[in-house]
This record gives structure tokens, sequence and C-alpha cells, in this order.
């Protein structure tokens, strides 16, 4: 992809989109690794989720420690 200074693609779809995801981080409770993945429904600060696999030690609980809400830019 290409960008020119001064405006963005001109073609494709909207490249700003992809920024504009949710991003729920997560912290293994085994070995206190963080990771992130995209936002899921129900998930919130704090809640120890089972079913997410740690990259780093296999462990299977983690704890949401932050939700990163990306600000939309609009004008109204
Ligand atoms: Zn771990």
């Amino acid at each position: 992809m290409r960008y020119t200074e001064g405006g963005f693609m001109t073609w494709g779809p909207r490249p700003r989109e992809k920024m504009l995801q949710t991003i729920t981080f997560l912290k293994c409770l085994e070995c206190g690794a963080e990771n992130s993945r995209p936002f899921m429904e129900w998930d919130f600060i704090f809640k120890v989720v089972g079913n997410e696999k740690c990259p780093r030690c296999g462990g299977s609980r983690s704890r949401i420690v932050n939700i990163y809400v990306p600000e939309k830019k609009e004008s109204k």
C-alpha cells in the first residue's frame, strides 16, 4: 500500500476502518504474560476468561486488564 502526502489511498477499502477495532488486553494468570485480541461481546475489565490460551505458557486462564476503544473522529 502506498500513501501520498496530503491524502489517503484513492482506491480499495478505506484503510482507516482497520484502526477502529476495539482491542481487549489480557494478562495470563499463570505467568503474567500480556496478550491482546479483538474485543468480543461480554468482555469487561477484570473479567477472568477461561478459554484463552496463553501463547507463552499454555495456561488457559487470563484476566482482562484493559480494553482499548478507538476514538471515532466524526464531525457531527
Ligand atoms: Zn501464561
